[in-house]
């Protein structure tokens, strides 16, 4: 009997082992597939802030978009950005603000506008890393507890937004219940911090172009403008000393002056077309329906005498009715049919075709020639400002009007670009939206 009674205890034992045994293994489960779906919260998170961040032309939208999307994954009803002054360092309050109850914490967000340097925010910036304030009624150096409370808010985090190691921004959160600081949330914020730096590093730089663009622009129009008239006199006297000494100089005075007179009239063409250049970014489009044939035909007329200089063949296909600037579009035919002119190559007749492709959203009319070509490399640079990539000395010319054509285009809303000719040569492309 007593061995009985032992075996059923011991079996009893031994199910119960095996119930918990199961029932250990289904909380693992249970847990790995809470922890997995956690991570794909996470991942998707970042992924969507990554999303936002990629796609944003300015700052506030990227950060914005971050706020929306870490309130929505915690949970937290406030969420709120700063950003540093780029020159001093300073952090400055954002109107970027995440409310999930606009009337129940507006109090709240005024207070921190007013609030010159808040606690949280700020110690973050001077520490490089996040900050947690796990109850506000017990965290002496939280400035805005009262307000904070009274909006029913207990806890708060806020992270570094970071370019390299230099802190510049911060974003900071509040939760409706205390909170202690959490590893896997922190991490997940580090990335997120690191992501939203990167927008402002491109802002920064795009910020940064555009200024030495205007100062480069604001350049251009004086040199040209304020330079124009003493070089005009310049050019007038030693025309005249040419024209008076002419009979008392010698061979080599007149050569001399022959040379002053050549560098004055590179330096005007330079001048005219820095003024162009500048013109180019600023004047007013005067756009209208205009036949894009005319005005291939005016800048041939205008370019008669590099045509009959070079003898070129040029040929005109069938090209559209455009609705452009009629003077900007000739000026740009005119710079891509003077350099098919001038690039020649040596010992082959050259050859200029003028021709238009449909797009349906956009005409592309090409100026092809069998000159001497542009190497690959070279591609994009041509149309920098200056740059000249074939031998000054044999070439004439300032470097510019490629600069200028490509201006002009992209403020029509098209595109200009070089690429090889089959048979050798350049093909200049040039997109215009219909
Ligand atoms: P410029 O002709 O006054 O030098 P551009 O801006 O018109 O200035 O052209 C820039 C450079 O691009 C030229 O110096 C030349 O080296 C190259 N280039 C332009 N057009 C052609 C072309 N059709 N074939 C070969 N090279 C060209």
């Amino acid at each position: 009997m007593r061995g009985r009674i032992d075996e059923a205890g011991a079996l009893r034992e031994e199910l119960e082992a095996e119930r918990q045994a199961r029932r250990d293994a289904e909380r693992l489960a249970e847990e790995n597939a809470r922890a997995l779906y956690d991570r794909q919260d996470e991942l998707e998170l970042l992924e969507m802030v990554a999303g936002a961040s990629n796609e944003a032309t300015a700052i506030e939208p990227a950060l914005g978009a971050a706020i929306v999307h870490v309130c929505a994954h915690m949970r937290w009803p406030v969420g709120h950005a700063y950003l540093s002054d780029e020159a001093s360092g300073t952090l400055r309050s954002t109107s970027v603000w995440y409310l999930e109850d606009e009337a129940r914490y507006s109090a709240f967000r005024d207070a921190t506008e007013r609030s010159t340097a808040p606690g949280l925010p700020t110690r973050v910036v001077k520490a490089g890393e996040p900050a947690w304030v796990a109850d506000v009624a017990t965290e002496p150096e939280f400035q805005r507890a009262e307000v904070a409370m009274g909006a029913g808010l207990r806890s708060g985090f806020a992270f570094p937004v970071l370019m390299g190691t230099q802190t510049v921004g911060a974003l900071e959160f509040f939760s409706d219940r205390p909170a202690e600081p959490d590893p896997v949330l922190l991490g997940l914020m580090a990335q997120i911090g690191v992501q939203l730096g990167r927008v402002v590093e491109r802002e920064r730089a795009r910020e940064e172009l555009e200024r030495s663009n205007a100062d480069l622009e604001a350049f251009a129009y004086l040199a040209s403008h304020d330079l124009a008239a003493p070089l005009r006199a310049v050019s007038g006297f030693v025309s005249l000393l040419g024209r008076r000494y002419h009979d008392r100089l010698d061979d080599e005075g007149r050569e001399i002056i022959g040379y002053a007179i050549d560098g004055v009239q590179r330096m005007q063409a330079m001048i005219d077309d820095l003024l162009l250049y500048s013109r180019a970014g600023t004047a007013d489009l005067q756009r209208q329906d205009v036949a894009a044939h005319g005005l291939v035909a005016a800048a041939l007329r205008d370019l008669a005498p590099a045509l009959a200089e070079t003898g070129a063949a040029v040929e005109v296909g069938e090209l559209p009715t455009v609705h452009a600037d009629a003077g900007q579009l000739q000026r740009v035919f005119q710079n891509l049919l003077s350099n098919a002119m001038k690039y020649t190559a040596p010992d082959v007749e050259p050859r200029v075709l003028v021709s238009c492709r449909d797009l349906d959203a956009a005409w592309e009319i090409a100026v092809a020639d069998n000159g001497i070509g542009i190497e690959p490399r070279n591609a994009e640079r041509v149309f920098e400002m200056f740059a000249r990539v074939h031998g000054g000395a044999d070439y004439r010319g300032t470097g510019l009007g490629l600069a200028i054509s490509r201006r002009i285009v992209e403020r029509h809303g098209g595109r200009l670009w070089v690429e090889p000719n089959a048979g050798g040569g350049s093909v200049f492309r040039l997109t215009l939206p219909r």
